[in-house]
């Protein structure tokens, strides 16, 4: 499974917000074994989400977006995405009967804007906040504020399964330009990934599926290099 995530908001293209939640949601994808194929960041504008947004469900397998769901001028998210998809946006009952509910916000124009969703999307509940999300034509669209993408990711986290892989790291005390031969040899007798992590040292990570695969390829590497032990690498 691919999956892209589209991160909104000019806050973040500015340099104010660190865009914690793409880096967040990466991990956990992986941790599923879904691949992530792309990060964009698009500004609060509608043509721009709807465009990247568009693109990607096409691609890929899921999209994930998010920032820009409340009711301010600013938060035009929605309606990018229903843009991607073709469909309009409309009052969603179960989101304004849930805002109403569950207290919304203080104004009640301001639960009938944050409940404008694309037709047919699935509406998905804020448990820590107040903007709902939603889902949508394999779109999963998400708060900005982290703890309540977080809360939210926790009700989606079962459509993302991938195939599930193991990796082991290789520290290796050698200058990185001269394993480029053994990081191509590796690649080919093996059927595993290879990752190389230049620092103090250079850490050769070995991705597969097979885990007895991924053993060999360590020892395969470990035996023509030189390696730093594990205690002396933390
Ligand atoms: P609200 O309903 O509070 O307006 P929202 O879903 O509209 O939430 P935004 O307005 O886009 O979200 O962002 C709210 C706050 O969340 C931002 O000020 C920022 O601090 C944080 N935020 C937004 N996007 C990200 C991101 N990609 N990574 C980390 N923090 C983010
Ligand atoms: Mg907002």
């Amino acid at each position: 499974m691919q999956a892209a995530i589209v991160t909104v908001g000019d806050e973040i293209l500015a340099g104010s917000t660190v865009n914690t939640n793409a880096s967040w949601i990466c991990e956990q994808l992986h941790d599923n074994g879904v691949q992530v194929a792309r990060i964009t960041t698009v500004p609060d504008r509608i043509a721009d989400i709807a465009r990247v947004v568009n693109e990607y469900q096409a691609a890929y397998d899921a999209v994930i977006v998010t920032g820009g769901l409340g009711p301010t001028h600013d938060d035009v998210t929605m309606e990018g995405v229903g843009a991607a998809v073709g469909r309009s946006i409309e009052p969603h009952t179960d989101a304004l009967a849930w805002l109403e509910k569950s207290g919304g916000y203080k104004a009640s124009k301001r639960n009938e804007q944050a409940a404008q969703l694309p037709a047919g999307a699935q509406l998905l509940k804020n448990e820590v906040g107040v903007a709902p999300g939603a889902i949508v034509d394999r779109i999963y669209v998400l708060p900005g504020v982290p703890t309540e993408m977080k809360a939210m990711f926790e009700q989606i986290s079962d459509a993302f399964v991938g195939t599930e892989t193991v990796t082991e790291t290789v520290t290796i005390d050698e200058p990185e330009s001269t394993l480029v031969d053994r990081l191509n040899d590796v690649q080919s007798k093996f059927d595993v990934s290879v990752g190389s992590y230049p620092g103090h040292y250079v850490r050769v990570k070995l991705t597969g599926e097979d885990p007895a695969v991924v053993r060999d390829a360590k020892a395969w590497l470990e035996a023509q290099s030189n390696v730093v032990p594990d205690e002396q690498t933390e």
